[in-house]
């Protein structure tokens, strides 16, 4: 049995007339991920460290920004898209652990809701996907709330 384990980071500017979408939760804010997609930035982090384990590459080049196919895409969608291409190549999710850095709001209350969109895309149960909101505690771009990161950690086994 293999084992391999990948890194994910991404990140995006907040900006007003956008839906804030993160793990596929639509969040009531005021402001929303600046993207091409629709800016999942927790989904977008956890499909790079899925490709990045998996040596299938990175999210730029299995979804370019320049193709209009990808234009407001669910980032749910993408992200079934790529476990396809994971179970294709005989692997398999062991876990994942994410956090989402975002001054506000709070996103405690939804992580519930991103686990109900992602452990049946992933092939996991609730307690083998870690996801963590955190605030940049004032700090920064993030803290002053014109951006918001999220990193993602994977362990894939085949
Ligand atoms: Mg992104």
């Amino acid at each position: 049995m293999m084992f391999k384990v990948g890194l994910g980071f991404d990140s995006h500017r907040l900006v007003a007339g956008r839906p804030l979408i993160i793990g596929g939760v639509n969040i009531p804010s005021v402001v929303g991920c600046q993207a091409h997609s629709d800016g999942d930035v927790l989904i977008h982090a956890l499909i790079d460290a899925l490709l990045g384990a998996a040596g299938l590459g990175d999210i730029g080049q299995k979804f370019p920004e320049t193709d209009l196919a990808y234009k407001n895409i669910s980032s749910l969608e993408l992200l079934r898209r790529v476990m396809a291409e994971i179970k294709a190549s005989g692997l398999a999710v062991v876990n994942a652990d994410t956090l989402v850095i975002l001054e506000r709001p709070k996103l405690a209350p939804f992580i519930a809701q991103m686990k109900e969109h992602l452990c049946p895309l992933l092939d996991l149960q609730p307690s083998s996907l870690g996801i963590k909101a955190k605030t940049a505690e004032g700090m920064g771009e993030i803290g002053s709330g014109q951006a918001v990161e999220a990193w993602a950690t994977t362990l894939l086994t085949g």
